[in-house]
């Protein structure tokens, strides 16, 4: 089960009543899990995916949890297409109160074997992507003038080098900072941005089809290298999508969802200051 509802108390369930949240990614994992802990807690879900079928899915969920959801067919690397998307919400739900910047694909391999099309594939979504989904979504928030909160999903691979994932971890590294840069541009008009940071989270993206690349040895090295580093086994979507209806809560920065021991020195050493837990 993505969401256990039992957890869930009758005043929770009230806590994004008449919010709109928009979920991009939001067929499988982080992002399903995430369109669900909303719902449950009362929000409008729009989850969009280039896999219109689990979107649909996640819709049907999250309409069983919470008010009925809407479904979206949209690959946030196609500026053209998500300039339609966010018009199409807009018009027909309101200008959203949540955006969460999740797709993303991961190219597992060493940088020289990576090839152009894999870095081209790998920034477009989870760099690109981003950057539409930000700046058509903001653009709408700014305009209505009420607040709101973007959320852009990074990784604790934005700042933990790693051979084996260099288009990955670059292109979240971008992430964050775009999500620092656009934090301080935001932030006297009452809209927040956070960038959150999960470790090896299992899930589709841990599967040997998302990390193109990764056959199981490769994916079981990972999670042996996860309980390693971070004493954490089976950590799941659910708990990310905890961290960031937190950071939706209280206007966190960066969010690592991580042991924070660990992780708060890895930040220091990378980008001073960036934590503010
Ligand atoms: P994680 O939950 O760890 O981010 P998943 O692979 O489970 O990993 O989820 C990523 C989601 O993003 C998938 O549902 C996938 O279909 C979606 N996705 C991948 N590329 C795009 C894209 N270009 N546009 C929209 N959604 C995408």
């Amino acid at each position: 089960r993505a969401v256990t509802g039992a957890r869930v108390s009758a005043a929770e369930r009230r806590e994004f009543e008449g919010s709109l949240v928009v979920v991009t990614g939001a067929g499988s994992g982080i992002g399903r899990a995430t369109a669900l802990a909303f719902a449950e807690r009362g929000a409008q879900v729009v989850a969009a995916d280039i896999d219109l079928e689990t979107a649909e899915q996640t819709a049907a969920l999250a309409g069983r949890l919470g008010p009925a959801a809407r479904a979206f067919r949209v690959d946030v690397s196609d500026a053209a297409a998500m300039e339609r998307f966010a018009g199409t919400v807009a018009r027909e739900l309101g200008v959203p109160d949540v955006v969460v910047n999740n797709a993303g694909v991961g190219v597992a391999g060493a940088f020289l074997d990576h090839s152009t099309d894999d870095w081209r594939r790998v920034l477009d979504v989870n760099l690109w992507g981003v950057v539409h989904g930000c700046r058509l979504f903001a653009a709408q928030m700014v305009a209505r003038g009420q607040g709101g909160h973007i959320v852009n999903i990074a990784s604790a691979a934005a700042y933990t080098p790693s051979g084996a994932l260099p288009a990955y971890a670059t292109s979240k590294a971008a992430v964050l900072m775009l999500s620092e840069c656009l934090r301080g541009e935001l932030a006297g008009r009452g809209i927040g941005v956070s960038a959150i940071c999960p470790g090896i989270v299992d899930t589709g993206i841990t599967r040997a089809s998302r990390f193109v690349g990764m056959g199981d040895d490769g994916q079981e090295r990972l999670r042996e290298r996860a309980a390693r580093a971070y004493r954490l086994r089976g950590y799941g979507p659910d708990k990310v999508a905890l961290r960031i209806l937190a950071a939706v809560r209280h206007d966190r920065a960066v969010v690592p969802v991580t042991p924070e021991a660990h992780l708060g020195r890895m930040l220091s050493r990378v980008s001073p200051g960036a934590m503010r837990l």
